[in-house]
């Protein structure tokens, strides 16, 4: 904070908080912020009704009742403010608030601060990162033997997936995306009522929290044997995977992982198909710093968590993409997720 010219930092909705006190502000129009001042005591300022939640840490906790202004309190325990930075996902409402009553501070981006902390991942954090994968994994593994796709509608799919994910351990379900046939071609397809069948390829990108850290993974899957071009296009895509993984290292850039997956893809003429960067860094949240994409040069350090995800999409006939998470280590990646990369074949 002094080497950013920063007096105060408030944090509220959104990873940071957790980040630094274990305490998630419930996302309602109850104000609850951490306020840090440069030279001071942290305060956290939280509704009275949920102080019983607050685990005490290396922060004094201020209650507010509901006829208390939370912006004069939280205002109060940062003291003389000339520049404040603010969480990313701090709600509007409150920081215009702040604004009202702070019409001369200096705003930035408290991601500015916390960005060099979060985006090196603690062994601990690695582990929670791990069980999360393991649990998506166990869920792929299932899929095959448990989940009957011929004749069911993706979003049937979509639901016994998420069902599947809490049953491995999960706290929350996040997502559960299921592209069928020409669906798959689209990226973020929304789950809907196209009726699964034979010859079709789908992609099942699903992941959640376990222990506050996040899972995401995906794998495609052939309804009945494939077609030439599907397992061609298959084959591709997991080049692309293992290229991408095999490009992570200390030292490298972020844009490198990019570049050796997308290598791949454009190498056998199927560049303009690959509509989205290969990765996104991953923690408590699902997307997050560092990001793997041209233009990117985060230099990869060990301890950064992040997703390598090639992928093709051919508009109106199907989709592939697979999806790993990896932890950089000291001599290239730490492959959290397991479970079978192959063009799995499912009824
Ligand atoms: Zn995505
Ligand atoms: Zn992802
Ligand atoms: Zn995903």
């Amino acid at each position: 904070m002094a080497s950013h010219g920063t007096d105060v930092v408030l944090l509220s909705v959104g990873s940071d908080l957790p980040y630094f006190t274990g305490y998630e502000a419930m996302p309602t129009e109850r104000l609850t912020v951490l306020v840090v001042p440069a030279d001071g005591e942290p305060v956290l300022v939280v509704p009275e009704l949920e102080a019983p939640r607050v685990v005490p840490g290396d922060f004094e906790t201020r209650v507010w009742s509901e006829t208390d202004d939370p912006v004069l309190l939280a205002a109060q325990a940062a003291g003389k403010v000339e520049s404040a930075a603010v969480g990313d996902h701090m709600w509007s409402a409150f920081l215009v608030a702040f604004q009202d009553l702070w019409p001369h501070v200096r705003w930035s981006a408290a991601s500015n601060l916390t960005k060099a902390l979060r985006i090196r991942k603690e062994p601990a954090e690695i582990e929670a990162l791990r069980q999360a994968a393991h649990g998506v994994d166990r869920v792929m593994g299932r899929i095959p033997g448990e989940v009957r796709f011929s004749g069911r509608t993706e979003l049937e799919l979509s639901r016994r997936i998420a069902a599947m994910t809490m049953e491995e351990g999960h706290g929350t379900v996040d997502f559960a995306m299921v592209g069928s046939g020409p669906n798959g071609a689209s990226p973020h397809h929304e789950p809907g009522d196209r009726v699964i069948g034979e010859g079709d390829l789908v992609v099942c990108d699903f992941g959640g929290r376990m222990s506050g850290y996040h899972s995401d993974s995906t794998r495609t899957f052939s309804v009945g044997p494939p077609a030439p071009d599907q397992v061609e296009v298959h084959r591709l895509v997991l080049d692309a995977n293992r290229a991408g993984v095999a490009a992570v290292a200390p030292g490298v850039r972020s844009q490198d992982v990019d570049r050796a997956a997308r290598k791949v893809i454009t190498d056998a003429g199927y560049g303009e198909h690959f509509i989205h960067r290969t990765g996104h860094g991953i923690g408590l949240e699902v997307h997050e710093h560092p990001y793997m994409v041209e233009g990117n040069e985060t230099v990869l350090a060990e301890g950064m968590t992040f997703s390598v995800e090639p992928g093709i999409y051919l508009p109106g006939r199907f989709g592939v993409r697979i999806e790993d998470i990896v932890a950089c280590g000291s001599d290239g990646a730490d492959v959290l997720n397991r479970s079978d990369r192959a063009l799995v074949v499912v009824e």
